[in-house]
């Protein structure tokens, strides 16, 4: 792991290069769990809770009816049928948002609609589909298959004391619904990362230079663009730290403006073959170097290591490699950072829908459409044309199909592994 890039160049994959299984630890264990604080769960979504949450009030806060129709004493409806009804005087009358006027006298029945309280002693609501309500201040059952059903019980949801966040949950719309219904409005989680995100090369332009892309003399920056847009689907905050031009001093000042940041993403400038300026300035700064390459397809070179204490991640420069790379290794990094209790994403299984050949010295993260089949897994397929730079193999993907180092064939209808890449629904 000590030696220079300049190793690499003799052999690939070279003998010190890093499974992705063993640089993925080494990263998660340089990565410690941000401060607390306490927010507004409205702004929330995607945090991790930080401080488990006890319910301060009943759901529901009283035994109600999940029907529209009557509540009954079983008895006085009993051998209730088409044949045989049971007309029964009606004695209260409950919409929502009322109380019942007192226990349910018996041989009476009280019109309940869904949600409001039940009164005391009815066994259960009969659905107004039961019924015949025409004679005047009485109600005709037809059938007592309800007599004892219908009520949702005082609690039966949550009870005051029950635990109803944990540490490590996601803040999820329904985590936010569980909380308003509790009448909470603020909660208790790790704070998002701030990651600085900063791009090399001369080649480079941004939006204020569009003109020179146009033209056919420079790229645009899109590494910076889709980098941060994966920051925010992770629930972390990207800081924008622009363009370092091949300068050193560009580099460093740069750098110096993620002070306040958790850790920092730079794409290109760092890897085997790069301008000596970036990591010259790198180790200025005094960069821990952890790794520097990783046997995986695309994004093999992959540096890593603590720039200030902080996790700094050198991407590869090709768009696929940086965008693949932080599936694969940042993602996880920032849930952890944020909180989550399993920094890994679920993978999905899914079954290949053609044979796919690969090379067996690296792992490779091929790029995948998901289609559903019925009743049986989804189908996966690669999305055309694999290399690093075609941007377009990763946006139309759903996500990464896992071909671990050993494997140089998955055939046909062979189940396989799926890192989802998520994005599409925030
Ligand atoms: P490098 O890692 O500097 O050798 O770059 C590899 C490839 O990625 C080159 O074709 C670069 O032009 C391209 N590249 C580097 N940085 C970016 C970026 N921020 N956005 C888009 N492409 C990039
Ligand atoms: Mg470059």
């Amino acid at each position: 792991m000590s030696a220079g890039p300049a190793a690499g160049r003799e052999r690939f994959p070279a003998a010190d290069w890093l499974g992705w299984r063993d640089a993925l630890d080494q990263i998660l264990s340089r990565c410690e769990a941000l401060p607390t604080e306490r927010v507004e769960a409205s702004g929330a979504l995607g945090a991790a809770v930080a401080e488990d949450v006890k319910a301060a009030v009943f759901h529901p806060p009283w035994d109600n009816s999940a029907m529209d129709g009557f509540a009954v004493h079983a008895e006085d409806v009993r051998g209730a049928t088409a044949d045989n009804p049971i007309t029964l005087p009606i004695s209260d009358d409950i919409p929502a948002g009322c109380f019942p006027s007192g226990p349910l006298p018996r041989g009476t029945v009280a019109r309940v609609m869904t949600g409001a309280p039940v009164p005391e002693g009815a066994t259960g609501v009969v659905r107004v589909e039961h019924t015949d309500d025409s004679r005047n201040g009485e109600i005709t059952f037809f059938q007592e298959s309800d007599a004892k059903r219908n009520i949702r019980r005082r609690g039966e949801d949550i009870q005051a004391g029950d635990t109803v966040l944990r540490v490590g949950d996601p803040v999820t719309p329904a985590a936010i619904g569980v909380l308003a219904m509790q009448g909470m409005r603020n909660l208790v989680v790790r704070r998002r990362p701030r990651v600085g995100v900063m791009s090399n090369g001369n080649e480079l332009a941004d939006f204020d230079e569009v003109a020179e892309v146009r033209a056919g003399r420079r790229i645009m920056n899109s590494n910076g663009h889709a980098l941060a847009a994966q920051l925010v689907t992770a629930g972390a905050e990207p800081v924008m730290l622009g363009i370092a031009r091949d300068d050193a001093e560009d580099v460093r000042r740069r750098l110096e403006r993620a002070a306040d940041c958790d850790a920092v993403i730079s794409s290109a400038g760092v890897s085997v073959g790069d301008h000596d300026q970036v990591k010259a300035a790198l180790d200025d700064m005094g960069m821990q170097r952890v790794f520097w390459r990783v046997r995986i397809r695309p994004g093999s070179p992959l540096t890593f290591g603590l720039l200030g204490g902080r996790p700094f991640w050198g991407l590869p420069g090709n768009p696929v490699s940086a965008m693949v790379t932080f599936e694969v290794f940042l993602r996880p990094a920032i849930r952890k950072m944020a909180g989550h209790r399993e920094p890994e994403v679920p993978r999905i299984r899914a079954r290949a829908r053609k044979a796919i050949s690969s090379s067996a010295d690296l792992t490779h993260f091929y790029r995948v459409t998901l289609s559903r089949v019925a009743g049986d897994l989804p189908e996966v397929e690669l999305t055309g044309p694999q290399g690093s730079g075609i941007l377009t193999s990763m946006s139309a993907a759903d996500g990464l199909l896992v071909v671990p180092e050993g494997v140089s064939e998955i055939p046909a209808g062979a189940i396989v592994d799926v890192i989802p890449i998520p994005g599409d629904w925030l």
